[in-house]
């Protein structure tokens, strides 16, 4: 009888440990490139005739991407950000044409994994097309797998990433598909920013759908989505411009 609060006790604690130093916001002990690299971007406010999708006061215009109705279940943090929990999120609303999408995000530190174990996430384009969220500083991946690429499509054309726990940007130039007849014509194409630092140009995206992507007809709206891949990243300032073709 002794022994079986004894043996709950270590399973707390075994729990406990693994779960405590799995990740972090604290990178005191990691050694950085330059000293902008444990710099947060700026905010970048919206501009005039943008749809705002999140400025840290609710998640209103988020849905669970299971049935794009049902409440988001992510956490509201200090304020100003969202974290990844219970499953990816949709936009309610949907996008086509000609758009810049602007995202601000941040990564745990989580030195205890590795490559695609590691503060992973995702930014989906109509839902369809995954500019890949991950820790890509000192973190080896394979090819087109890195933070800034386009998943299974092209990887970014240089490594633009901040340390892990600071505030990046994407920055994303989109054009749907062209259709005819409803017919995909032309494939979507994309320029990307991290941090201002162009790292996609113009690139054409022959997929229909990355993995894990919600797929559905090229060439009708899709929402933006934010993937949960199991680890706590964060997201900011969210907003997308209209643009004209
Ligand atoms: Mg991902």
């Amino acid at each position: 009888m002794r022994t079986l609060p004894m043996a709950l006790a270590g399973l707390v604690c075994l729990w406990g440990v693994p779960l405590a130093a799995a990740q972090s916001w604290d990178i005191s002990d990691l050694k950085v490139d330059k000293p902008g690299d444990k710099v947060d971007v700026k905010v970048v406010p919206a501009p005039k005739g943008a749809v705002v999708l999140f400025d840290g006061k609710d998640l209103d215009n988020w849905a669970k991407a299971d049935d794009g109705k049902s409440k988001a279940a992510w956490k509201l943090v200090k304020g100003d950000a969202m974290e990844v929990h219970g499953g990816n999120i949709v936009t309610r609303r949907k996008f086509d044409g000609h758009f810049k999408l602007h995202v601000e995000f941040r990564v745990p530190y989580m030195p205890d994994k590795k490559s695609q174990e590691r503060g992973n996430s995702g930014v989906y384009v109509q839902g369809r097309y995954e500019v890949q969220v991950l820790d890509s500083y000192h973190n080896e991946t394979y090819k087109k797998g890195e933070c800034g690429a386009i998943y299974e499509v092209s990887s970014p054309r240089v490594n633009a990433c901040k340390a892990p726990t600071i505030w990046q940007s994407y920055d994303i130039e989109f054009w749907a598909p062209r259709c005819e007849d409803g017919k995909k014509t032309e494939p979507a194409r994309m320029t990307l920013y991290q941090n201002g630092v162009k790292i996609q140009d113009n690139v054409k995206i022959e997929t229909d759908n990355t993995r894990a992507g919600l797929g559905g007809d090229v060439c009708k709206p899709g929402p933006v989505m934010l993937q949960d891949h199991g680890a706590p990243v964060q997201y900011r300032n969210v907003w997308l411009l209209p643009l004209v073709s």
